[in-house]
């Protein structure tokens, strides 16, 4: 009898050992489904000796039921699934559920219905027929889709339908995806940019691991540049994914894509449908010389899926934070990446004109390969950075922007140019409070005030979503019109620049108002066509973003990200102001910056002023090294949380009890987190410091094993920690 070694997607149980039926072949990797009591569990195939498990006697083994119609998964794919549990202290089986992403492509193939003009004519033809008529033609898509298209409701799709203009068709779900061309439309390269493009090429032929950091400032041509790459890896037969921090930037990215290679790329993020999410998730597993999928281009959970043979990893704007996932299994995608490219022997590109400091170290002692791009393309030049400081230069009384920003804007917009306003805080105000009893306005769930969102006429939570209605009068008191809103967010300096400059056309770009594929890729198109003339958004608008005729960049508070006590605080406002500032002047007209700030002389603003990087990140490098904060030492989080404010405070204090003591680690805490109140739950915090040679994680999950933690006490261990609320 042959026993198999289960990885289940059962979280409690994990690994399983099951027998092998007769005329059953699996290997290592094989998708197979088995019995769980009277239930049935999906798992992995694993190699036995990588995976430890209690040994149960033949003799009690369960055979397994059925292999599921899908690939195995690779051995380079099963290192990473271990090598991120290990690392990130997560479950293994949590890590195998983000490459086994759709439960639908596990079922092997099938179809669906579509719908498509029929040639037909209605009995009655209403104008809004006639108009729905003539918007599809040439369409064919499930009907929710040409609802959408359409612009009207399915209603009218089906009226339609009925009298037989729209007729269904049959098609398979998993149809191919249209192939990219890699040689449809290729630039000619600057010198600059053709070494770069060269060397990245040579790199995809030799089919080994080779990091590289594509360091080149705003509007350099990096896209051009790893495009070229990809270009070669779609010739060889293989696969290339990109992943980008925000889908925000993927419209942008795909209208490029598509210029380039004359097809769109297979797109994954987390608002794709059910059946789009399969399509994709089949496509990728297989090879491309099979109809698979050529180029994917997704968020970070992209990273984890079953490429059939991948040739070449980019990850653009590298330095974001957004690359850091915060629940669940808490990975930052961006050194993922690396790992997985390891694993496959393939090329990786981390590209930024801003790179993580953990990047540039990695680059200076040797492990990246560093490619630069020092200037702009088409002779455009950096733009002028000046700081204005509201200490000194003041805002009227109840406004933001100081005099010099606003006749900076009445200028560009006397000149027909675009400005844009950067602002990192979402909605009208972060705080409103009662003027009478002094009241403020705070969330049930959370230990955080609630922001107030004029557009939408709501107060609202950034950290749990909770929403209500903004009252009238005071809850408090009862005061009727005494509610004051303090401080600015994008609303309000929307408003402020609509009565400075009334007759300018304002957009606000925001997750909120840029919150569809649809509405980016509309704002793109306005802006793009001058149909914009001051944009007011958050860190959604900081990168990737080329509209030649911005000429000015606004940076209403500089100062805002530098509050609190966030290890990366300098870094990230280096990062968001520099590359908010690469926005300006990308065309053939100059661009010019001005950074509001109460602290000129920071560090951090003077290296902006002074366009001096490498002094900034030198000085960042020397305070990290002293504090022994990454790349130099190590940071983990473990948070304990519980409904109940006792019971977490009692958990975290017996943790702290056993704190492990050595000699190269600190443990700090337990300390209520900053923030003590999310989502309903009390939390308290430990920070972990350690020297680079400690053997951290391993510190941590022995310590963690040794506690017995009630049921509704949660643990969570975050390795590399990016947020510190
Ligand atoms: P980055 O990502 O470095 O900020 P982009 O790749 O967005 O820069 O390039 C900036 C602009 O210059 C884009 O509009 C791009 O199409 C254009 N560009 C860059 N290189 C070339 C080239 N070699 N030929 C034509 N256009 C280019
Ligand atoms: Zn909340």
């Amino acid at each position: 009898m042959k026993r198999v070694r289960l990885l289940t997607f059962n979280a409690a149980l994990g690994v399983l050992d099951y027998s092998l039926p007769k005329g059953m072949q699996v290997e290592p990797g094989s998708v197979v489904m088995a019995p769980l009591g009277p239930r049935q569990v999906m798992g992995i195939v694993w190699e036995a000796d990588r995976l430890p498990a209690n040994e149960v006697p033949d003799a009690k083994l369960r055979p397994l039921l059925e292999v599921l119609p899908v690939a195995p998964l690779s051995a380079p794919l099963r290192r990473l699934v271990e090598w991120t549990a290990d690392y990130y202290c997560a479950p293994m089986n949590a890590v195998a559920r983000m490459v086994i992403a759709s439960g639908g492509a596990l079922k092997g193939p099938a179809t669906m219905t579509e719908y498509r003009l029929s040639g037909g004519t209605p009995e009655r033809l209403t104008p809004q027929r006639l108009a729905a008529i003539e918007a599809l033609e040439g369409e064919q898509a499930t009907m929710r889709e040409l609802a959408a298209i359409a612009g009207v409701s399915e209603g009218v799709l089906r009226g339609l339908a009925n009298q037989g203009v729209i007729e269904p068709v049959t098609v398979a779900i998993d149809r191919r995806f249209v192939p990219a061309n890699p040689d449809f439309e290729q630039p000619e390269l600057t010198d600059d940019q053709r070494a770069v493009a060269d060397r990245l090429i040579e790199a995809v032929r030799t089919r080994q691991f080779a990091p590289f950091l594509l360091d080149g400032v705003t509007g350099s041509g990096k896209t051009e540049c790893y495009f070229e790459p990809m270009a070669e890896a779609i010739r060889m037969g293989r696969q290339v994914l990109v992943l980008l921090p925000e889908i925000a930037l993927t419209e942008n990215f795909l209208f490029r894509f598509e210029q380039r290679f004359g097809a769109p790329p297979v797109q994954w993020h987390s608002s794709l449908k059910s059946t789009e999410r399969r399509r994709a998730w089949r496509a990728i597993a297989q090879r491309p010389d099979q109809g698979g999928a050529q180029v994917v281009v997704g968020a970070r959970s992209a990273l984890f899926l079953p490429y059939a043979d991948l040739g070449l990893i980019v990850v653009d704007e590298a330095h974001e934070v957004s690359f850091k996932q915060d629940d669940g299994v808490r990975y930052n995608a961006r050194d993922v990446a690396v790992m997985r490219a390891r694993f496959e022997a393939i090329p990786v590109v981390l590209a930024s004109a801003t790179p993580a400091l953990e990047s540039l170290q990695m680059a200076e002692s040797g492990i990246y390969e560093k490619l630069d791009l020092p200037a702009r393309f088409g002779g455009a030049q950096l733009p002028h950075i000046d700081t204005i400081d509201l200490t000194q230069e003041k805002p009227e009384r109840g406004r933001w922007l100081a005099p010099r920003l606003v006749a900076a804007l009445e200028d560009r917009l006397a000149r027909g140019e675009q400005s844009l306003l950067f602002l990192n805080r979402r909605g009208f105000a972060p705080l409103t409070l009662c003027r009478n009893c002094g009241y403020r306005f705070q969330c049930p769930n959370c230990s955080a005030w609630l922001v107030e969102h004029r557009l939408s006429q709501r107060l609202a939570c950034h950290h749990c979503g909770h929403e209500t209605r903004a009252p009238d009068v005071c809850p408090e008191c009862g005061e009727p019109d005494c509610l004051v809103a303090c401080g600015p967010g994008v609303e309000r300096i929307a408003d402020e620049v609509a009565e400075i400059l009334p007759e300018a056309r304002l957009a606000i770009a925001t997750s909120d108002t840029l919150n569809s594929p649809e509405r980016a890729a509309q704002f793109i198109h306005e802006a793009e066509n001058g149909a914009i003339d001051v944009i007011v958004g958050t860190q959604l608008v900081t990168k990737g973003f080329h509209f030649p005729e911005l000429t000015l960049v606004g940076v209403i508070d500089a100062d805002l990200g530098l509050e609190g006590g966030d290890l990366r605080a300098g870094e990230r406002t280096y990062q968001q102001i520099a590359q908010v500032a690469g926005r300006a002047g990308r065309g053939s007209k100059p661009g010019e910056v001005l950074i509001q700030t109460r602290h000129p002389e920071a560090a951090v603003i003077a290296a902006l002023a002074h366009g001096n990087r490498d002094a900034f990140y030198a000085a960042e490098t020397e305070a990290r090294r002293h504090a022994g904060a990454p790349p130099f030492g190590r940071w983990a989080a473990i948070i304990i949380s519980s409904e109940h404010e006792a019971e977490a405070r009692q958990a975290a204090n017996r943790l702290g009890d056993t704190r492990p003591h050595l000699d190269d680690l600190v443990v700090l805490g337990p300390a209520p987190a900053p923030l003590s109140l999310l989502r309903g739950r009390y939390r308290y915090r430990f920070l972990v410091n350690a020297r680079r040679s400690v053997e951290l994680q391993k510190i941590i999950t022995t310590w963690l094993g040794t506690q017995q933690f009630a049921p509704g006490v949660r643990v969570n261990i975050d390795i590399d920690p990016y947020s510190f609320v």
